[in-house]
């Protein structure tokens, strides 16, 4: 059956979204400071993989990652246990947010995605009342994206 995992909208709203998604990482920075690493987990989108090595779990909504190494969800997924971090997944899409955020009941959650897949999962996340933090992807796209490890660092040892 055929799966939409790509729900990305044409650069003209990504301008929008860059300031949005800013604006609420500045406002919920201090709040998810607060939140031990055991109460947050990371999110990260399937578009990250090398999909012709990833060996993830598929577990429906999501993945879970191997830490095969053929990508860096690898080196996120050992730097976030490294530190204590309640889990990582890899999201097919926005809507495992809303899912994964009511079973897990994280404290706080940083998400890693595109400026349009980040702005609606830090809206899920509000109805939630999680704090979040955002990393916006270097190379977006529907596949063979990529982020900027440093960023993401950042952003977990905060
Ligand atoms: S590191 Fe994880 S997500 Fe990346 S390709 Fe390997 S199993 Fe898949």
């Amino acid at each position: 059956m055929y799966m939409k995992l790509c729900f990305r909208k044409p650069k003209s709203s990504d301008e929008a979204c860059k300031i949005n998604v800013q604006k609420k990482n500045n406002a919920m920075r201090k709040a998810f400071l607060d939140v031990p690493f055991n109460e947050r987990v990371i999110f990260v989108p399937h578009c990250l993989r090398n999909v012709s090595k990833c060996r993830a779990k598929e577990m429906g909504s999501h993945y879970i990652c191997l830490e095969c190494g053929a990508c860096k969800i690898a080196d996120i997924s050992k730097k976030s246990k490294e530190l204590g971090y309640k889990a990582l997944f890899i999201l097919k899409g926005g809507k495992a947010v809303t899912k994964l955020a009511a079973e897990l009941k994280p404290k706080g959650i940083i998400g890693v995605a595109c400026y349009f897949e980040g702005e609606q999962g830090m809206k899920e996340s509000q109805k939630h009342k999680i704090p979040v933090q955002f990393v916006a992807l270097t190379k977006d796209g529907c596949v063979d994206t990529n982020v900027d490890l440093n960023e993401v660092f950042k952003t977990i040892r905060g």
